[in-house]
């Protein structure tokens, strides 16, 4: 079943469509027009005449435009939520909570902080006492923002009033699975009257995102799948534009002998089954020590058997987004089961809903050369694997070319933390999973595969300025002792310095 369905433009100057169905009740959702790249470029062109008057309000005038955006969204959270359920299956309450509600806070945080953080100040200047550094934070100009399907709002809105807070004006391209998440973003800048041009959608889908990679933006802030991610990384290498990629994971879990294995159990089925296993943050696999193994996976698989499953009514798991996910679902875990691995929940499409639904799974005897442990499978599976301690734990789950986040738990909070210094990735919860997008003071981005530079707290807003060093003489004068003319005298006058300020304990300390 083709959640999107491709349709070629029927006269060489008309433009593509795409046409969409609901993922959990498989209706129709109508169609949109692809932009075509001369629309990409117009739209940049658009933003980028916008921009200078933008830049010139103050934030404390461009922050009133985020405020009275969630006061807006606070005012239309039903009709928000009811076209994000639509287009994605996900439950109400997972819609209205990381989508909504994340997206209410981060509109205020940002509003209230923004002049604070990209403030312009001075710096004391350590060894050349004659002069003063001031840091400023200027916009970029005009973004790029290029997003995936699972968090379709708040994931295209976040990164948005970011950018627009800073300064810069904006061109987003969603998802082309999820495009009316996408003009919701736009509804609700219309609807408090930015500027024209300061935010624009442009609808499409691989081709559209290129367009927009090569349309003369000066930042890309990418989020999707680590294959895409390199593709985008190559372009903006060639073009010299600046990029941040937030990309996959394949999240580890460690469970610890003392952990509190209640709440750890209900902890790794949320993490691994909310959004249906579909977010970036999902708890992928789990590594349990032998000596609660046994107890911590019996109360998984109970509390794994009290989810509901649905469309309609109150339900706790949603749909998948569409058939190649499920394919690629099902394809782990049949991979798995072939290569010895026990079900002990669910490991199949839900026979009786009528739309795409694979039932959540819990995985036993699994192993690191199965691909559910390997690649990222984006689905509610949760594969449970028995180590012999900790350490196993650690070297296992930094096994792995993904480092997006990952969860410890254990009684012990000073374990925790020392155990989640030891994980190679970009941010790590103890005791809770997740969480780390949705806390928006936290730096959110991966290591290695998983991503390059970060988006959400001060870094994340910071990454969408320029930063200028303006350094000013203080005193003024004629001249400067490093000035022409060079002679034997002044050099050897270097040479005592440098002997005595890097040379001796007392000039490093005053140094
Ligand atoms: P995707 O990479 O298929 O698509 C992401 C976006 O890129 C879409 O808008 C798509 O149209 C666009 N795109 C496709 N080809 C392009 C190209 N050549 N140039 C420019 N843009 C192009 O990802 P997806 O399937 O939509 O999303 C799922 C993936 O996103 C998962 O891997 C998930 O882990 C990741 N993700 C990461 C984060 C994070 O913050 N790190 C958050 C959510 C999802």
């Amino acid at each position: 079943m083709a959640i999107v369905e491709r349709i070629e433009a029927a006269t060489p100057d008309a433009r593509r469509r795409l046409r969409h169905s609901n993922p959990a009740t498989l209706a129709s959702l109508g169609e949109i027009e692809v932009a075509t790249s001369g629309d990409v470029r117009a739209a940049v062109e658009r933003a980028r005449k916008a921009q200078p008057a933008w830049a010139a309000l103050s934030f404390a005038e461009r922050g009133r435009f985020l405020e009275r955006a969630a006061r807006e969204l606070a005012a239309r959270q039903d009709e928000f939520v009811a076209e994000i359920v639509a287009e994605t299956g996900k439950p109400e309450l997972e819609a209205l909570t990381t989508e909504v509600i994340t997206a209410c806070d981060a509109l205020v945080f940002y509003a209230k902080r923004a002049g604070r953080i990209l403030a312009e100040r001075t710096l004391p200047v350590h060894l050349l006492k004659t002069k003063k550094l001031r840091v400023a934070y200027r916009p970029l100009g005009v973004v790029g923002i290029i997003t995936p399907w699972n968090f379709p709002f708040i994931l295209s809105l976040n990164p948005t009033l970011q950018a627009l807070v800073a300064g810069n004006t904006v061109v987003l391209k969603p998802s082309e699975v999820t495009p009316r998440s996408g003009r919701l973003v736009e509804e609700l800048w219309n609807a408090v009257g930015l500027p024209e041009g300061v935010f624009q959608l442009v609808q499409g889908d691989g081709e559209t995102g290129a367009a927009l990679l090569t349309a003369g933006v000066d930042k890309i802030c990418f989020t999707g799948s680590v294959a895409t991610g390199r593709r985008v990384a190559e372009v903006c290498g060639r073009e010299l534009v600046p990029c941040t990629l937030e990309l996959g994971g394949k999240d580890p879990m460690i469970v610890c002998a003392d952990a509190d294995l209640e709440r750890a159990a209900r902890g790794a089925v949320y993490g691994a089954f909310t959004n249906s296993g579909q977010v970036c943050t999902s708890t992928e696999r789990v590594y349990v020590v032998d000596e609660v193994a046994d107890a911590f996976t019996r109360k998984v698989v109970e509390e794994t058997g009290r989810l509901r499953q649905g469309a309609t009514g109150e339900f706790d798991v949603g749909a998948i987004i569409d058939a190649k996910q499920l394919d690629v679902i099902e394809d782990h875990v049949r991979d798995a089961v072939t290569r010895g691995a026990r079900v002990l929940a669910g490991g199949r499409r839900n026979p009786s809903c009528s739309g795409l639904f694979y039932e959540p799974t819990v995985l036993v005897d699994v192993s690191h050369d199965m691909q559910v442990m390997r690649d990222e499978t984006f689905g509610p599976v949760l594969p449970i694997m028995r180590v012999r301690d900790e350490q196993e734990a650690l070297a296992l789950a930094n096994d792995s070319p993904y480092g997006l986040n990952a969860n410890v738990w254990t009684r012990s909070k000073r374990r925790g933390i020392e155990l989640a210094g030891g994980i190679e990735s970009g941010c790590v919860v103890v005791n809770d999973c997740m969480l780390t997008y949705g806390v928006t003071e936290s730096p959110f981005g991966g290591a290695k595969h998983s991503g390059i530079g970060r988006v959400n707290g001060e870094i994340g807003l910071q990454g969408f300025c320029r930063v200028q060093s303006i350094l000013i003489d203080r005193f003024g004068g004629k001249t400067e002792p490093l000035w022409y003319p060079y002679s034997a005298r002044k050099l050897r006058l270097l040479r005592g310095a440098l002997r005595w300020i890097w040379g001796t304990s007392f000039g490093r300390l005053l140094s």
